[in-house]
């Protein structure tokens, strides 16, 4: 079947907690850390008391490419992906579709949105420049 590879159980709960107008991430209730990709337990303190929180989904892009090969047949038929590693002022680092095709430097906002098989792709969206600082 061509189909992406099932995900785990903080994966589909990063989808259930996806939302429109906010990108919603684990955060750690002992240490407060923010992290992604969702996980068990907590990536500092090892804590496994986790909970999702919407975060400031604003962030810097650090670089940008375009993926042409992907082995996943579902992926195949989009190509080229635009990719692009984020950098999000709540701290934690994505890769993403860079939807909104932002270039190295460039303010950006990310979002989650539903995907194909009840996956959730993070996407780039433009931001106005009033809003683009921390
Ligand atoms: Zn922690």
């Amino acid at each position: 079947m061509n189909t992406p590879a099932r995900h785990s159980d903080p994966g589909r709960a990063l989808a259930q907690a996806a939302r429109a107008d906010a990108l919603v991430l684990q955060q750690c209730r002992h240490c407060h850390t923010v992290q992604y990709p969702p996980r068990e337990i907590c990536v500092n303190c090892l804590s496994d008391e986790l909970h999702w929180k919407p975060v400031d989904n604003r962030g810097t892009v650090l670089a940008g490419s375009d993926l042409h090969h992907s082995l996943e047949p579902d992926y195949r038929q989009q190509l080229p992906w635009k990719l692009a590693a984020v950098q999000l002022d709540c701290g934690v680092r994505v890769l993403v579709h860079n939807r909104a095709a932002g270039a190295a430097g460039d303010r950006v906002r990310v979002l989650a949105q539903p995907h194909r098989q009840g996956n959730t792709l993070l996407v780039t969206a433009a931001i106005d420049e009033q809003e683009a600082s921390p």
